[in-house]
């Protein structure tokens, strides 16, 4: 049978690189983004060019009936879903010190980073306990454990996803459900591309042991490794992609 994955923000970036990986692995896919299908329409027939179907659902998956109508969507398309990565999630829009992050900034990344990723898997472990099978994988970053006081509310909402892990692997143990967190160090995206110079200074100094930019497709390999199976015995570990940065050193 058909295995089939759901990617939120999976129409560019991270995980686009996390789509690409599971496409050539045999996967049938489920797109979710924003934007309008036309603006999508090149990256779906190129996932398509892998040889599995490919369906793009756009959601905002802050938004609790936007979220309910893309799983249906997906159901009602696939009958069945095997694999969730909660891997969309944004940054604040301006970088505010801790002591001026406004509160529609905060409610902004929790909605959209946490609550929505907590509520998309609560859903869909009610469908993977009736089909008695599935895999969860939460994309979160090293900001979760990395205080950065120019956007605190992004670090929180990622320690957040990261209990948030946690708590679903223990609690869908017994059905037989893993659930992981990947974690991603600094990977060139569009949501990097405004810091691409102070990063790229960091690293020429020696901040990483693997001294480059991270790809969306090295996050897609470690998700592709998960949803295939092939870390059996570690549900709700930490999987990092970070290069090195977070190893201490003196
Ligand atoms: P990105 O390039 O900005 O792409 C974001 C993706 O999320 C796009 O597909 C976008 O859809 C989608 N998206 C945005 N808001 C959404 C919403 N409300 N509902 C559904 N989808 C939404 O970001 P990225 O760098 O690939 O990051 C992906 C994930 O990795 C994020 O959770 C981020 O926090 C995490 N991460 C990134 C880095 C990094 O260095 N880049 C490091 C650690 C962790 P559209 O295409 O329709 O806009």
């Amino acid at each position: 049978m058909k295995r089939t994955a759901l990617i939120t923000g999976g129409s560019r970036g991270i995980g686009l690189g996390i789509a690409q990986q599971l496409a050539q692995r045999g996967f049938d896919l489920a797109i979710n983004g924003v934007r309008e299908k036309d603006a999508v329409a090149d990256t779906i027939t190129q996932l398509r060019s892998f040889g599995g179907d490919v369906i793009y659902c756009r959601a905002d998956v802050g938004d609790a009936t936007q979220r309910a109508a893309m799983l249906q969507q997906i159901l009602d398309h696939y009958g069945t879903l095997h694999v969730l990565v909660n891997n969309a999630g944004v940054a604040p829009k301006e970088r505010k010190d801790l002591l001026e992050t406004t509160e529609e900034s905060y409610d902004r990344l929790m909605d959209m980073n946490l609550k929505g990723a907590f509520f998309l898997t609560q859903a869909v472990a009610h469908v993977m306990i009736k089909q008695q099978e599935g895999c969860i994988i939460n994309v979160s970053s090293i900001s979760a454990t990395i205080a950065s006081v120019n956007r605190g509310e992004y670090c929180i909402s990622k320690a957040g996803l990261s209990m948030m892990t946690q708590l679903f692997a223990v609690r869908l143990g017994e059905y037989g459900i893993p659930v992981y967190e990947v974690r991603p160090g600094i990977i060139a995206t569009d949501m990097t591309a405004g810091v691409k110079e102070k990063y790229d200074q960091l690293i020429s100094k020696g901040l990483l042991v693997q001294s480059r930019w991270g790809s969306p497709e090295d996050v897609g390999k470690a998700v592709a490794m998960l949803a295939t199976g092939d870390l059996p015995y570690s549900t709700g570990q930490v999987i990092m992609i970070d290069g090195g940065l977070t190893i201490p050193r003196l």
